[in-house]
């Protein structure tokens, strides 16, 4: 069966790495991947040429991972080298951090080395603001501030355990350590809780298991260079090429 051609609409949103736009299916987006990099909440920016189209096609890879083990996403399908095609969700204000290692802010938080192992794998939430830094904050606080109930915190806990155990497993059989990641969902028109947004070298730590070689956005966020190599090196573990 042919597919019907989509026409992208108007922008509704541009985001840091991304843009939004409406489309001529009703309850679909048109996400669009930008060459944009930012750290630190936006205070670091820089331009790197071909990172959409890599973290559009490595997104493209992991969703569909995903939804093949059972875990429902947003993403419908990759439209184009920088565009893919997302079914339409409410966010939740909240990033969902899973940690399999100590890195990044927890190894600063409680100074401890990156790479110290954690006895099983954790789940943060921190509420999505720039202005305050995407500040940590309880289950208690995200439930009593009605950013999601009690039941909607155990479904993302329980999904961003699972997207990990998949991950993690798959990663592991091309020599990828997955050291952390941030996830976002959202409510679809049927009120199912899905991942949505991302899953990139953008917002995951992947580490060689040998080597221990970060081959993600901390190369940027710590000016070591080789940071569009280090993402045409995770498509290629990926098995995957730039259409
Ligand atoms: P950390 O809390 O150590 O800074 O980040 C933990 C993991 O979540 C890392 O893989 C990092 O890439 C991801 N992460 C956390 N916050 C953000 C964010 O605001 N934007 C992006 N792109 N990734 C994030």
């Amino acid at each position: 069966m042919a597919m019907e051609e989509i026409r992208r609409g108007e922008m509704l949103y541009e985001g840091k790495a991304k843009q939004l736009y409406t489309c001529n299916l009703p309850d679909c987006y048109v996400m669009f991947y930008k060459d944009d990099a930012t750290a630190f909440d936006g205070k670091k920016k820089a331009k790197i040429s071909g990172k959409g189209a890599l973290n559009n096609a490595i997104s493209a890879i992991f969703f569909e991972m995903l939804q093949q083990a059972g875990v429902p996403t947003h993403h419908v399908r990759k439209l184009s080298e920088n565009e893919s095609l997302v079914r339409k969700v409410d966010l939740f204000p909240l990033e969902v951090i899973v940690r399999n290692l100590v890195a990044g802010s927890m190894a600063k938080r409680l100074g401890l080395q990156e790479g110290t192992p954690l006895r099983h794998p954790t789940v943060e939430f921190d509420y999505k603001s720039d202005p305050l830094g995407d500040p940590l904050v309880t289950e208690e606080q995200v439930a009593v501030l009605g950013w999601a109930t009690e039941e909607e915190v155990d479904e993302m806990r329980r999904l961003a355990l699972r997207v990990n155990d998949v991950l993690s497993a798959d990663l592991l059989r091309r020599n990828v350590l997955l050291v952390d990641f941030k996830l976002e969902f959202g409510k679809d028109t049927d009120g199912q809780i899905v991942v949505a947004d991302e899953i990139s070298p953008d917002t995951c730590r992947f580490w060689d298991v040998q080597t221990h070689a970060k081959l993600d956005k901390d190369r940027f966020r710590r000016d070591m260079g080789g940071v569009e190599e280090a993402y045409q090196e995770m498509l290629h573990r990926l098995g995957g090429v730039l259409a």
